[in-house]
């Protein structure tokens, strides 16, 4: 927290604001579109919640395909289970991170011959750094398929000048205790479309009829964001470029201190792009360092420093077995190799120097 919260919660308190809704809700709402460039925005329980909403949005349902970035959390993918659709998983290329435009042609074209296009496209920003979103949407468009921009982890970020998360048709914010802001539990749907976003309170608000008793035609949801959880969003959104000047430098840090060791590779930035550094990641080839990921984890754990693995992209997870896939290339597994490889550091907005210095210590020394 940054201490600008409290302000906001107080004046929910002392106006008794407590239900869910109220001033809070429709002023982050307010500053979270300004800050981005958009028409609207919804606030709502959890990024799960807002890609949930989007794909009811957009009308899909059992039996639709929906075609979804790989390598990502799962959260990105478990709302397409949620309507029973089923999800073809679209592999990275290497100079984001983030979906092949090759992957997604070659899948396009099959979805094309099999006469069922995908209903919708989920499109991810890992790690804050956006997707080559100019390939992505000229393929989308050429078959007309609307695109939810996942990009939960890449608020503040932008690719050729405009916001992360404005791309497609909407985009979802993820505001959960580890991303780059937080309402201890929260998210945000987004767009241009205001008859949608209209449409999003509904279903978020259980589809309660405007009538003078409780009416119900359709199914709905219990997704809204409390006034409270508002109010500390919007505390934290006052120091939102802050914390990415944080992040960005710490990634600076780590990159000019380990970049120069053989066989380390940070995650790049795409050139006219602007990533919000969420977390530092980078990838380790064992064969130059003569360390497997598994054992710089090991290394760092033993330090009683925290690291995780990239994300083991949902191909590969039990809970996604037998759906479909498109890698980069034949040869070429570009989430499968991250995920072999790569590694995330404690990225922290408030970590020390000297503990950032302990953990570039401890790798330094190892991977030599
Ligand atoms: C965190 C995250 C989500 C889910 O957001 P919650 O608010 O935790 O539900 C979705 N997608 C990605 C890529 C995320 O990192």
């Amino acid at each position: 927290m940054s201490g600008k919260e409290v302000k906001y919660i107080n004046d929910a308190f002392s106006s008794n604001w407590i239900a869910p809704l109220g001033p809070n809700v429709d002023e982050f709402e307010r500053e979270i579109a300004n800050y981005v460039g958009v028409k609207g925005a919804v606030a709502v329980s959890s990024g799960t919640a807002a890609i949930h909403l989007a794909l009811s949005l957009l009308n899909v349902q059992k039996g639709d395909t929906v075609f979804c970035s790989s390598l990502t959390f799962v959260a990105t993918a478990n709302p397409i289970l949620y309507q029973q659709a089923e999800p073809v998983f679209i592999d990275s290329e290497p100079e984001s991170w983030n979906m092949s435009a090759t992957a997604l042609n070659r899948a396009f074209k099959d979805a094309e011959r099999l006469n069922k296009l995908p209903k919708a496209v989920v499109i991810v920003n890992i790690y804050g750094q956006s997707a080559k979103m100019d390939e992505l949407l000229a393929i989308c468009n050429q078959y007309q398929v609307p695109i939810i921009e996942d990009a939960a982890e890449s608020l503040g970020a932008s690719y050729k000048g405009k916001a992360s998360g404005t791309f497609g048709k909407f985009g979802v914010y993820s505001f959960n205790g580890n991303k780059i802001i937080t309402t201890s539990g929260g998210g945000i749907l987004v767009s241009n479309q205001t008859d949608a976003l209209k449409r999003a309170r509904f279903l978020a608000a259980q589809s309660k009829e405007p009538k003078p008793y409780y009416h119900h035609s359709e199914l709905g949801y219990n997704y809204r964001l409390s006034n409270i959880l508002a109010g500390i969003g919007r505390g934290q959104l006052e120091v939102l470029d802050e914390r990415i000047s944080e992040r960005r430098r710490i990634f600076q840090v780590y990159q000019q201190e380990l970049g120069r060791l053989i066989g380390v590779n940070f995650m790049p930035e795409l050139e006219n792009t602007f990533s919000n550094r969420w977390l530092t990641a980078l990838t380790v080839d064992e064969n130059l360092t003569g360390m497997s990921i598994k054992e710089v984890l090991a290394v760092l754990e033993n330090e009683n420093i925290e690291a995780r693995r990239v994300w083991k992209p949902l191909h590969l997870q039990p809970l996604f077995k037998g759906c479909r896939y498109y890698s980069h290339n034949k040869e070429e597994h570009v989430a499968e190799q991250l995920f072999q490889t790569g590694i995330c550091l404690p990225s922290g907005s408030n970590m020390s120097n000297d503990d950032q210095m302990r953990v570039i210590e401890c790798l330094r020394s190892s991977l030599n």
